[in-house]
């Protein structure tokens, strides 16, 4: 593990049993009040998105509006919004996803990107990947192109990359 892992990881703080029984709530908030930890993630993410020769950034409701609006600024992309349903004002793209219970619902801007665009998909937490999987169709479905995804960590036991990995079709998954 890298000394910048090791910062990330110490500034997470695990809260059981929240939401609700069962689910060890990965907190990000000490590291967001942390500015060396927050622009080592920054820098990292921001990284990722140079690499993949991304054109905008992707940030994913909430989390990932806090994470991904710094990336993009870092790396001198535009940031688009991936908002649950009913937020954005303007002409809209929206998919439906999967929960364990019941389903949601996301949506972007559909003028915010074009078939010009490589998006990288921002977020701080990889669980079940079907919020992931949701923006990566979304994105498509704008015509624009999936440069990568990137998160702050990932629950390996819950399997979100086997199934990310499969839509993604050769786009990486990183976590820092
Ligand atoms: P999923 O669609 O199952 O991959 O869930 C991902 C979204 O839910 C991300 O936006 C995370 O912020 C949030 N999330 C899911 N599980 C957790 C967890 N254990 N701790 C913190 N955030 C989580």
């Amino acid at each position: 593990m890298t000394d910048i892992q090791e910062l990330l990881l110490s500034r997470i703080r695990d809260v059981a049993d929240y939401p609700q029984p069962g689910v060890m709530f990965k907190d990000i908030t000490p590291l967001l009040a942390d500015p060396a930890a927050f622009t080592a993630l920054t820098d990292a993410l921001a990284e990722v998105g140079t690499r993949q020769g991304a054109t905008k950034v992707v940030g994913l409701e909430a989390r990932g509006f806090i994470l991904g609006a710094p990336v993009a600024l870092r790396a001198g992309l535009g940031f688009i919004p991936v908002r649950k349903a009913g937020k954005l004002p303007g002409a809209t793209l929206s998919q439906a996803y999967d929960l364990e219970y019941g389903s949601a619902r996301i949506e972007v801007h559909a003028q915010d990107l074009s078939a010009d665009d490589r998006v990288l998909v921002v977020d701080d937490v990889l669980a079940t990947g079907g919020t992931a999987e949701a923006s990566v169709q979304l994105i498509r479905r704008a015509g624009a192109e999936v440069a990568g995804v990137a998160v702050l960590m990932e629950l390996s036991f819950l399997g979100g990359r086997e199934r990310l990995e499969r839509v993604l079709a050769g786009a990486p998954l990183e976590a820092m």
